[in-house]
């Protein structure tokens, strides 16, 4: 039974189109005045929770966030960690899986909910999805269960379905459903009741003390493989200045071409230290390596596994280990275990 009567949420508006309201003299979209949220938005009244809010100025298309917007919203949750029971976060959709990612990293030991969320049509529309969203959205951050939260991490609301923030995908530019995990149930799903799947949700511990981390690198690279793919290109990638870490997206299972080029480019980036994760195109699955004779060469050459972890997350991952660890032994053996449920190591 939950028992949600009273609770206060700070709602954090970053941008994106649900921040959108059209001007009703020009007809064109502009940031919706969040002072007048309670006007345009009267189901928030009915709610027995006191709601503040905050916003980026100016908000942001989320195309411009990145790791400084990633730690100002940890710094603002971090601040007023103790005076809310739950964060909701408004956020463009087109990066919002790379913010959920890095927030499940810099917000270590998180003991309450931060629901991100956004819509696909901006929140002054009749048709638009975000009324739902964000509704439902507080309603989740507000629910306790015993006095505890029911959803203590950062996750993604969207249309119906609750996600773990690290696991999501953004996979639709039109529809209201615009994410997918797909190698991670929902930790809810909202119809008539809120269904919460409790034995996906973190537990609510009350001994764990928020520990805020700001240090992120960047000096990372994605590579994605296709077939035909050049010796050039792979070169140029491993020969980026101040590159310490690449997201090698393979194919299958974590598979590769065994040219000897590309061979000799990976053993030579593990000797400049530059740590090499295997990562799967696949939406669904996870890395094997060793499965196939053409993912036992990356496994040679250095390359470590990113077992089931999407792009968004490795990516985040890399930049936050990066940004506390020099010593490339230990990036590897850290991203090598999950830290918040981003990854299912086998
Ligand atoms: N371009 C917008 C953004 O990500 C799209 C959206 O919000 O859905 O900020």
């Amino acid at each position: 039974m939950t028992d949600n009567k009273t609770a206060s949420i700070l709602l954090l508006c970053t941008g994106g189109t649900i921040s959108m309201s059209v001007d009703p003299g020009t007809g064109a979209l502009t940031p919706f005045r969040f002072d007048q949220l309670q006007v345009q938005l009267p189901e928030l009244k009915k709610f027995n929770f006191s709601i503040d809010f905050v916003q980026f100025d100016p908000l942001l298309d989320s195309s411009e966030v990145g790791p400084a917007e990633w730690v100002r919203m940890a710094e603002i949750i971090d601040e007023a960690y103790d005076r809310y029971d739950g964060f909701v976060v408004l956020h463009g959709t087109d990066t919002m899986a790379y913010s959920a990612s890095a927030l499940s990293f810099l917000l270590q030991n998180l003991n309450k909910p931060v629901v991100l969320t956004g819509s696909q049509l901006p929140i002054g529309m009749v048709r638009t999805d975000g009324k739902e969203n964000l509704i439902t959205a507080i309603e989740i951050a507000a629910s306790k269960d015993h006095g505890l939260p029911i959803v203590p991490e950062v996750c993604i609301f969207f249309e119906s379905t609750l996600w773990r923030g690290n696991r999501t995908t953004k996979k639709n530019a039109e529809l209201f459903n615009a994410f997918g995990s797909y190698n991670y149930p929902p930790l809810a799903t909202a119809g008539v009741h809120i269904r919460y799947n409790r034995t996906v949700i973190h537990t609510a511990s009350n001994e764990r003390e928020l520990i805020l981390h700001r240090l992120l690198d960047a000096n990372i690279a994605i590579l994605k493989l296709f077939p035909g793919i050049s010796h050039g290109y792979v070169k140029a990638v491993f020969d980026t200045p101040g590159l310490r870490a690449v997201v090698l997206e393979s194919f299958g299972a974590g598979n590769a071409p065994s040219v000897d080029w590309l061979i000799k480019e990976l053993e030579q980036a593990a000797a400049k230290g530059i740590v090499v994760v295997n990562i799967t195109q696949c939406n669904t699955g996870s890395v094997e390596m060793g499965r196939y004779k053409t993912s036992v060469h990356l496994m040679d050459a250095g390359v470590i596994s990113g077992y089931d972890i999407t792009t968004e997350s490795a990516v985040t991952k890399l930049m936050f280990l990066l940004g506390h660890y020099q010593d490339v032994a230990i990036v590897r053996s850290e991203f090598s275990r999950s830290y918040c449920g981003e990854m299912t190591v086998e």
